[in-house]
């Protein structure tokens, strides 16, 4: 599964030199949404991180983060069979939230997650679609420990392995479906 994960990465994600500004090189995912084999093979590969080695499920919620991180860990979690709870920018969340801010290259940024959304000892996967340097992720995982709830993993379908995301994320473990 996770050979045909890989492989409907390589194939169906495109590089985008120079987006959103110069010397970046975005990993375009709308062809492989566009793809329902590749879609569902990567949904797949996801869910697996929140699976133990005979396939019993060990996670209570799947956090997506905005915006690609929503297209991936809905069908994530339904495919465990556990809630889908959105990490999202200021000022979107309706009901009270915790907030996290981290840095970006140039300046930084806020996100949110409902105070609700998560019980006291919830075992959280986060989901997202590139690991980078990391902030986001090390934000999320934060707010979610602010709940009370325990982060467990960070699924990713690609992972930048000329960032340091990983050491960014610290003791949380990582799975990714490619590194590039
Ligand atoms: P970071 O916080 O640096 O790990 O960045 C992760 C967030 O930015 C994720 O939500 C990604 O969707 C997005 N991102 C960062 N770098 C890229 C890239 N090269 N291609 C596509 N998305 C990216």
């Amino acid at each position: 599964a996770l050979s045909r994960a890989s492989e409907a990465l390589q194939r169906l994600v495109r590089d985008i030199p120079d987006f959103p500004e110069p010397g970046v090189v975005f990993k375009d995912i709308t062809p492989l949404l566009a793809d329902p084999d590749g879609f569902a093979a990567v949904v797949e590969g996801l869910a697996q991180a929140g699976r133990d080695a005979d396939g019993a499920v060990v996670v209570d919620k799947v956090v997506g983060m905005e915006a690609r991180g929503f297209i991936l860990a809905a069908p994530v979690a339904l495919a465990l069979g556990v809630g889908f709870v959105p990490v999202r920018k200021a000022g979107k969340l309706p009901h009270d939230t915790h907030q996290a801010t981290y840095d970006l290259e140039y300046g930084s940024a806020v996100i949110e997650l409902h105070r609700d959304s998560l019980q006291a000892g919830e075992r959280v996967l986060l989901l997202d679609d590139v690991l980078a340097t990391g902030g986001t992720a090390r934000a999320a995982a934060d707010l979610v420990g602010r709940c009370g709830a325990v982060p467990v993993g960070l699924a990713v379908l690609i992972e930048l392995g000329f960032l340091p995301g990983r050491a960014t994320v610290g003791d949380l473990p990582v799975s990714a479906l490619l590194t590039v």
